[in-house]
This record gives structure tokens, sequence and C-alpha cells, in this order.
């Protein structure tokens, strides 16, 4: 740290993102993105003359990429917002429709990044935490005093709010924004896309970086009534209006209209999901009913840090964690078939090394 940061952000306790590294040395499961490339249509897209176009900013409204997005959920370009990866819609919202006066709600296991945002525009924070079966129970999220975020599905262990548990926070809250962020929801979640036209306080944030196989090109999106997108797009203006470069959009409009391919993408996310389930089940793991791109899991006879290393030194790249909440859980993003075999084939390796020794 030097003499200069300012004593407000001297305890900053940054975001910490999985490990990510460079080179292609492991089975990647550990920051569930698509195992799958980007639609063909998104490589045709990123062509030399595109390239060439990069002395010229982009569209400060990103409207062919709201247009393309409002087309898929049948809403106006007015009820989409476009950031730079959801962590920046997200940031933007905080920034938006959390102050110090109105402590945010969340679960106190959901995506860490809430938890960050909150400290860094130092917004007081009420994390709820889940029962015992990682389920997220309503009643706390009931006439909060502030903004709400939920993960739904939830992250790290999967589990979806059923759409009916989702409306009565959203109007249980009416004079503050609910934020439902909807990263998994493509993976076999419920949306809260048929409340928004009742519900002026809703607001849905999403990413191209899980189901669009797009993480790389940083593109996000909400979905709300006009109003609020255009609050976002005020504090966006104040920030970063060229928050979405050309290359992007241009990737993000294809990802958005290439359906089959995002489809086929997604049935196959979900059967891998289910068969690796099943043969880690066989092996004796618990698991919660994850409707994600990947499983939370663990089991009696490893320890979760443990199963992390074996699985790393035999080249499978998995995420755990030292938060008590979760130290006994593993969260595996689902691969390819040849990815999750070899996920399975390893596992058995290390669970009959155990039984040896
Ligand atoms: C991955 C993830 C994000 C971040 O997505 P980006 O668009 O890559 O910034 C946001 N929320 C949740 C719950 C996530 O899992």
């Amino acid at each position: 740290m030097s003499d200069f940061l300012i004593s407000a952000l001297a305890g900053l306790d940054p975001y910490v993102p999985g490990e990510q590294p460079q080179g292609r040395e492991y089975v990647k499961l550990n920051t569930n993105e698509s195992p799958f490339p980007p639609s063909p249509r998104v490589l045709d897209a990123l062509n030399r003359e595109e390239v060439s176009r990069l002395n010229l900013y982009s569209d400060p409204t990103a409207l062919p990429l709201r247009r393309a997005i409002a087309d898929v959920y049948d809403l106006s370009p007015d009820n989409v917002f476009c950031g730079n990866g959801s962590d920046e819609v997200l940031g933007l919202s905080f920034l938006a429709f959390a102050d110090a006066a109105h402590p945010v709600t969340f679960p106190a296991v959901s995506y860490g990044f809430y938890r960050v945002f909150a400290n860094l525009f130092r917004v007081p924070t009420n994390a709820v935490p889940l029962r015992d079966d990682f389920t997220v129970p309503v009643e706390p999220f009931l006439g909060t005093g502030g903004m709400v975020v939920l993960a739904n599905p939830n992250a790290p262990t999967g589990i979806s709010l059923p759409l009916a548990e989702v409306e009565r926070i959203v109007r249980a809250n009416p004079d503050h924004i609910v934020l439902v962020d909807e990263a998994y929801v493509d993976f076999g979640g419920e949306s809260a896309l048929p409340l928004l036209a009742s519900c002026p306080n809703l607001l849905i944030v999403r990413t191209f970086s899980k189901s669009r196989s797009l993480a790389g090109a940083r593109l996000g999106y909400a979905l709300a009534n006009a109003p609020v997108i255009d609050d976002l797009n005020r504090v966006r203006c104040s920030f970063h209006p060229y928050n979405i470069n050309r290359l992007s959009m241009l990737a993000g409009i294809e990802a958005m209209r290439d359906t089959a391919y995002f489809e086929s993408c997604v049935q196959s996310v979900v059967r891998q999901r289910g068969e690796t389930a099943a043969e880690l089940r066989g092996l004796g793991f618990s698991m919660t009913d994850s409707r994600a791109n990947f499983l939370f899991a663990a089991h009696p006879a490893l320890t979760a840090r443990g199963y992390y290393e074996a699985l790393k030194a035999r080249g499978v790249l998995i995420r755990c964690w030292d938060d008590p909440a979760l130290r006994e859980h593993v969260r595996i993003t689902i691969g390819t078939r040849e990815q999750m075999r070899r996920l399975v084939l390893e596992t058995r390796a290390i669970l009959s090394e155990r039984t040896i020794s």
C-alpha cells in the first residue's frame, strides 16, 4: 500500500477471482465458464474488417446489442442495460440504488462480490444465514428497508428459489430495488422475467459469461422497467460511457441471436450435470439439487481442501473455500463429456488411494 491511498479504502477486502492459469495444463472446472467455444457466428463477426475499426469509439448506447437482447425476451431496448461483465452491472446497481442509510440484504452464502461492492460503496450489509440445507429463507428478505440482492439460482449452492418466493420478496420491498442475479438461470432456474411488467422495483441481472460462452468478452446486462434502466445509464455515463467495446458488442449480438447453438450448449451442460451427479453419488458424494452449471458436493471421507489438492495434482482444477459455511464442499463446474469423465476417473483414483493407505 502506498502513502497515497485514501484512508477510507485502506481496509478494502477485494474480490479474489478463481485461479486463471493461462496455459492449458488443467482440465479447468473452477470458474463456471462454458466449456464450449463461442457460437461460430461470433467467430465470423470478429473479422479483420471489424478489428480495423478499433480506432473509432464504440457506440455508447450499445443499441444494437440491447436490441438483440430485447428481441430474445420480447422486451424493448429501453428495458435493457449492458455492462462490461455483469460484475459492472452489479457495481453500478449498488452505486445507483444503495446508500449508507439503507442496509443491503443478501444471503450470507452467495456470490462474494455483493459484500465487496457494499464495502467499496460503504453500504451497511445484512447477510442472512442460509438454512442447514443451504436453502434461502424468505422471511428475512421481506420489508428490509433497503436494496435486496439475490442470486437465483444461488451460488455456489446451485439451489433455485421458486418464482412465487421471489415474487413475495419483490412485492414486500416496494420502496427498494430487488436485484435478482440470474447468472445461472439458463441451466434450469426459474426466471423473474414474468414479474417485470408488474414490479417497478425488480432488476434482473444476467451474464454472457456462463451460458453464452463469452466470459472473456466481458458482457453482462440488466432487464428492468425503463426508469430503472435510465437510472443505471445516468450512473454509467458518469463513469464509463464506452463500457462495451466494439468487438464484444459484435460478439454479444451474434451470441444472442444464435439460439440453436445456445440451446445445444445448455442442453449438453444439463445432461452432463445429471450424469456427473449420478456418478459422484455412486462414489459416496452428497450434493445439492443444482440448477446451475456446477455441482456443490461433499464426501464423508475427503476434506474439500484435500480433494481439491489431489485433483489439482492430477491436472483437474475445481474450487474450494476457507469460509466455515462452505469448508466441507467443493464446487465443480460442468464441462464437456470428456472433461467430466476425467474428473470421475481421477476422483475414483483418489478415493481408492485413500482406502489403500
Ligand atoms: C459469474 C457470476 C457473475 C459475474 O459474471 P461476469 O458477467 O463474468 O462479470 C455474476 N454473478 C454471479 C452469481 C456469477 O456466478
